[in-house]
């Protein structure tokens, strides 16, 4: 980008975040800004620093752990559903 030469009036700087899926991102921060210790990353979300090498962790809302969650739910309903269709098996055929 070979526009930064033109900044006399308010230089800026180009600053590199990662995050933990090895994104790169430079937002640039006027000189007299504060630059925060993590930066969204605008490809996946996940938190960013300026760290290369650690970036943040990614948070701990994982879909992944939800949709296990999820599995784990329907599977005892449908164990319950097989215990109480076999204990009714059992009833009809022992009466
Ligand atoms: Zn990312």
């Amino acid at each position: 980008m070979g526009e930064a030469e033109r900044g006399e009036s308010a230089p800026r700087a180009r600053i590199s975040f990662w995050c933990s899926n090895g994104h790169e991102t430079q937002p640039s921060f006027a000189h007299d800004a504060q630059v925060p210790d993590t930066w969204d990353c605008p490809r996946c979300g996940f938190p960013a620093g300026q760290d290369k090498d650690s970036p943040p962790d990614p948070p701990r809302t994982e879909p992944y752990k939800t949709h296990l969650a999820y599995v784990r739910e329907r599977r005892s309903d449908e164990d319950g559903e097989a215990i109480l269709a076999e204990a009714l098996a059992k009833l009809r055929g022992e009466i």
